[in-house]
C-alpha cells in the first residue's frame, strides 16, 4: 500500500534513537558537531511539543473520506485549503523556545528579532502558524520582508513549531482508514508532493528496497509506483539516479535535467519515526552539497487552488 503508517515512539525510545544516530554522526562527521547540538536543541521542543498535543484532544474535523478522496483524485492534498483550528496557546510559547535556541545555536539576532517582534505583537503568534499549516510560502515571505526579518529562518520556526500539530492531523486523517474509497485514493495517489500537507519530501527513504517518500513537513510516508522525478514526472532520458560517494550505494541523489530538481535517497534499517526525519536530513547534507555544485535545486512549496 502507498500510504505507509508509522508505529509511534515513546518519548524515550525517540530520544534514545535519536542520540544514537547522531553518535553516529558524529564519528563520521565530526564538522557537523554544532549543527547536531542545535538539532538536539530543537528536536527536544518537537518531541515535547508531540507528547503534549497527543494528550490533549485535536480538532474535530469535517472532513469525510468521501470528501476527502474526491480531493485526493483531483491531485489536492487534504489540509490544503480547509480552516483548521490551530492551538496557538499552546503553540506560541514553543515558537519562542525555538527562537532562543536557534538564537543561541549560531542564528544569533535574526532569531531573537523574529521573538522580539512576536512578544511586541507586531507579528501575530496565529497568522504566522496559520500560515505555516497552510503552506503559504509566499505570505509568510511577504510578512517576513515587510518587517525586516529572515523569510527562511521565520519560515523554519514556524515549520518547527506547527509540525507535531500537522504530523497529528496527518495520522488521524490517514492513520486508520479502512477499506474505501479514501484507501483507494491514497493508494492511487501518483504524486510526489504529499498527500496530506502538499510539502516535497525531505528525503527519501528506502527499507526493504521500498522507496518511501517522507514529507518534510508532516513526515507522510507514502511510496509511488513509478520511478520517475518526483517534481516533473520524467522518468526518461535525464532522470538519472547516482551515488557522488562511490562508496557508499547506500546514500544516492536522483537528479532530473529536465526540471533541475533533486531527491536526496538513502537505505535504512526502518522509517524514521516523527520528528527524527531530520536527523536522515542532517546526516545526508554532503548530497545537498553534491547536488548543488552540479547545478541542481529543490523547488519552492507547490500552491494549490482552493478546495471546491
Ligand atoms: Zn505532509
Ligand atoms: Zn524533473
Amino acid at each position: 500500500m502507498p500510504y505507509l503508517t508509522i508505529p509511534v515512539f515513546s518519548r524515550e525510545n525517540l530520544r534514545e534513537t535519536a542520540e544514537g544516530r547522531w553518535q553516529a554522526i558524529r564519528e563520521s562527521r565530526p564538522d557537523l558537531e554544532p549543527a547536531l547540538v542545535l538539532q538536539r536543541e530543537l528536536l527536544t521542543r518537537t518531541i515535547d511539543l508531540a507528547e503534549t498535543l497527543g494528550a490533549g484532544r485535536l480538532p474535530r474535523l469535517s472532513l469525510p473520506p468521501k470528501y476527502l478522496a474526491a480531493k485526493l483524485a483531483r491531485g489536492v492534498p487534504a489540509l490544503a485549503g480547509e480552516p483548521i483550528p490551530l492551538p496557538v496557546p499552546v503553540l506560541t510559547p514553543v515558537l519562542f523556545q525555538l527562537c532562543d535556541a536557534l538564537a543561541n545555536g549560531g542564528a544569533g539576532e535574526a532569531a531573537t528579532h523574529i521573538r522580539q517582534e512576536l512578544e511586541g505583537g507586531k507579528l501575530e503568534a496565529a497568522s504566522l502558524l496559520n500560515a505555516s499549516l497552510h503552506r503559504d510560502q509566499a505570505a509568510l515571505r511577504t510578512g517576513a520582508i515587510h518587517r525586516g526579518l529572515s523569510p527562511d529562518l521565520m519560515w523554519l520556526v514556524a515549520e518547527l513549531a506547527v509540525s507535531p500539530f500537522a504530523h497529528a492531523l496527518q495520522r488521524m486523517l490517514f492513520g486508520a482508514v479502512a477499506a474505501g474509497e479514501l484507501h483507494d485514493a491514497l493508494d492511487a495517489w501518483p504524486h510526489g508532493y504529499c498527500p496530506a500537507c502538499g510539502s516535497w519530501p525531505a528525503v527519501g527513504e528506502v527499507a526493504g528496497g521500498h522507496r518511501t517518500l517522507r514529507c518534510s513537513f508532516c513526515s507522510c510516508a507514502w511510496e509511488l509506483k513509478t520511478y520517475a522525478c518526483i517534481y516533473c514526472e520524467n522518468g526518461g532520458e535525464g532522470f538519472v539516479t547516482a551515488a557522488p560517494n562511490e562508496e557508499r550505494k547506500d546514500r544516492r541523489i536522483e537528479v532530473c535535467s529536465a526540471c533541475g530538481g533533486y531527491l536526496k535517497t538513502i537505505d535504512v534499517p526502518e522509517l524514521s519515526p516523527f520528528p527524527l526525519l531530520s536527523i536522515s536530513d542532517i546526516e545526508t547534507t554532503d548530497l545537498d552539497v553534491a547536488a548543488m555544485e552540479h547545478g541542481y535545486g529543490r523547488p519552492g512549496m507547490k500552491e494549490f487552488t482552493k478546495k471546491k
